[in-house]
């Protein structure tokens, strides 16, 4: 009798020991790393708790804090969340929230707050409105492409070449209208439609100097034809427009800007612009059906 009632006691203090003892932090996972909100939104800092639960304490959905932003001003802000069990032990997360203004569907680049990307020789980094090319870098690996003076940078006009030459062998018209620019010519670019069109056109149909995937030498504007219009949603209709659709991501392009993920990509719909981020990950992308931004920040 007095065996069972020590094991009792033993097997009680046990259990309020290993209470006591509970070391162990909650699990707070986001839905995403960083969003984009609309310059005087409100912002719902819930929508983005996907899980905040404890070993001991269960469920912690209801207990997560976090800390303010304010969206009355452009700018890249940081939303501090954390959850903390019942034996004092935190969870912390960090959400980027990027306070822009849209101008329709589309970032104005013009007062985004763009970080500096530190790995722009790396063939899969993000190079967006909010993600900008260091001043003074360019490739040093530029080739010219298969059939005309466009220039791509050499791993990606390797793949380019067999992209192109794969269309060409099921008889699809492929012509190569743009690849690399030059930081000043994208500048130029740039100024020039602002000052003729003004800055809503520009926002609409040019990349802001620096922010523009042309200056990496890893993306090229390609059409099924060089009469006309040859950059128009037309390609996305063309037999080169369905190729690119179904095979890019075998050479390791992605269709950079999808006609679903404007909001996304903060870029109107270019079923012409491909862009090589490599066969791994363009599968990948392809697969989930995924834009850089979405496998980057959720
Ligand atoms: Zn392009």
């Amino acid at each position: 009798m007095k065996k069972i009632v020590i094991g009792i006691l033993s097997f009680m203090f046990m259990l309020t020991g290993c209470q006591s003892q509970d070391k162990e932090a909650p699990v707070l996972t986001l839905t995403k790393s960083r969003v984009q909100i609309a310059l005087n939104d409100t912002f719902d800092y819930s929508l983005y708790i996907e899980k905040a639960s404890d070993l001991q304490d269960g469920d912690l959905m209801d207990q997560v804090s976090y800390s303010d932003i304010d969206t009355s001003t452009v700018g890249k802000k940081t939303v501090h969340y954390s959850v903390e069990d019942q034996a004092g032990n935190k969870a912390q997360k960090d959400l980027i929230v990027d306070v822009v203004e849209y101008v329709g569907d589309l970032i104005n680049p013009i007062t985004a707050q763009a970080d500096i990307v530190e790995n722009p020789d790396d063939v899969t980094v993000l190079v967006n409105k909010l993600h900008e090319i260091p001043e003074g870098w360019k490739p040093d690996d530029l080739e010219k492409v298969i059939d005309c003076s466009q220039k791509l940078r050499h791993e990606a006009n390797q793949a380019y070449t067999q992209f192109y030459q794969a269309a060409k062998e099921k008889g699809i018209e492929i012509y190569t209208i743009s690849g690399y620019r030059e930081p000043e010519t994208q500048q130029l670019y740039w100024d020039n439609s602002v000052k003729v069109f003004g800055q809503e056109h520009a926002i609409q149909y040019n990349a802001y100097p620096r922010r523009s995937e042309h200056e990496l030498g890893l993306c090229v504007d390609i059409s099924y034809t060089m009469d006309g219009d040859r950059l128009s949603e037309k390609v996305a209709d063309s037999p080169l427009g369905k190729f690119i659709e179904s095979d890019a991501y075998k050479y390791g392009f992605i269709l950079r800007y999808p006609q679903d993920k404007v909001r996304i990509t903060g870029y109107g719909y270019e079923p012409w612009h491909i862009r090589y981020v490599g066969v791994d990950l363009a599968t990948q992308l392809h697969q989930e059906n995924k834009t850089l931004e979405e496998y980057y920040e959720g």
